[in-house]
C-alpha cells in the first residue's frame, strides 16, 4: 500500500502503556501519518487523534492511573478527540462493562455495554469475514483474540459491524470508534483509513 499524502503531517498517537501498540504505529505510518507512542500527558496533548490498542484492559486501566494519564484521557475523549479502540481499547472506551475484574474502570465515552472475553475458552481466537458497509462492499477479514462483544448499544452509539449471528463487534459514536477485532494484523487498513479521515476532518474544524 502506498503511503497516502493526505495524511502527511497528521499527528496521531497510539496509547503505548501495554499491548500491540507497535503494530498500530506501523500501520498508521504506512498510511502516511505521523504516528507516535503516547505514554505521558504532554504526548497526549500533542496529537490530534488516538488509537487505544489491544492488550489487556485490566492492566491498561491500572497503568493509565500510574502514568497519570487517566484524567487527561477522560478529558480528551470528552473534548471530542477522535479515538479508536481495538479489543482491549474498545473495553477502555466503553461506558459499561460486564465481566470486568474487581474495581476495573474504563475511560468511557462510547454509549455501549461490552462483555469481556465474550467468546469463551473454546473460541478464544477466531477469524471471519465481516460486512462493514462504512468501509465499502468488500468484506473485512476480522481477527478476534480473547475479544469482547458489544452486548448493548445505547442511543448515542451506532453498530457498524455485526457477526452473522447479529452480535455487534464494531461501533461508532461521533469521533469515537471501537472494534472487537484487530485490523492492524491483517493488511487491510481500511478501518485505520476511516479513522484517519475522522482525524483530518476534526483537525479542520478544531
Ligand atoms: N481479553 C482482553 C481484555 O479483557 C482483550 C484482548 C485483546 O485486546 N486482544 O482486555
Amino acid at each position: 500500500m502506498s503511503g497516502s499524502t493526505e495524511n502527511a503531517g497528521v499527528r496521531v498517537g497510539v496509547l503505548a502503556l501495554q499491548g500491540d501498540f507497535r503494530e498500530h504505529i506501523a500501520v498508521l505510518r504506512e498510511l502516511g501519518s505521523d504516528a507516535v507512542p503516547v505514554r505521558r500527558p504532554a504526548e497526549l496533548a500533542s496529537v490530534s487523534g488516538l488509537v487505544i490498542p489491544g492488550g489487556e484492559s485490566t492492566v491498561m486501566d491500572k497503568l493509565s492511573r500510574i502514568f497519570a494519564l487517566r484524567e487527561p484521557l477522560v478529558a480528551a475523549i470528552a473534548g471530542g478527540l477522535p479515538v479508536y479502540g481495538t479489543c482491549a481499547g474498545l473495553i477502555m472506551l466503553s461506558d459499561r462493562i460486564v465481566d470486568g475484574i474487581e474495581g476495573q474502570q474504563t475511560l468511557g465515552g462510547l454509549d455501549v455495554t461490552v462483555r469481556r472475553n465474550a467468546f469463551g475458552a473454546q473460541r478464544e481466537s477466531f477469524e471471519t469475514e465481516l460486512q462493514m458497509p462504512v468501509l465499502g462492499d468488500a468484506p473485512m477479514h476480522a481477527v478476534f483474540i480473547r475479544a469482547p462483544v458489544v452486548e448493548a448499544v445505547g442511543e448515542r452509539a451506532t453498530a457498524i459491524g455485526t457477526l452473522a449471528d447479529g452480535r455487534v463487534v464494531a461501533v461508532e459514536q461521533g469521533n469515537l470508534l471501537g472494534t472487537s477485532f484487530h485490523p492492524e494484523v491483517t493488511g487491510d487498513y481500511r478501518f485505520h483509513e476511516y479513522f484517519l479521515a475522522k482525524v483530518r476532518a476534526h483537525s479542520l474544524t478544531a
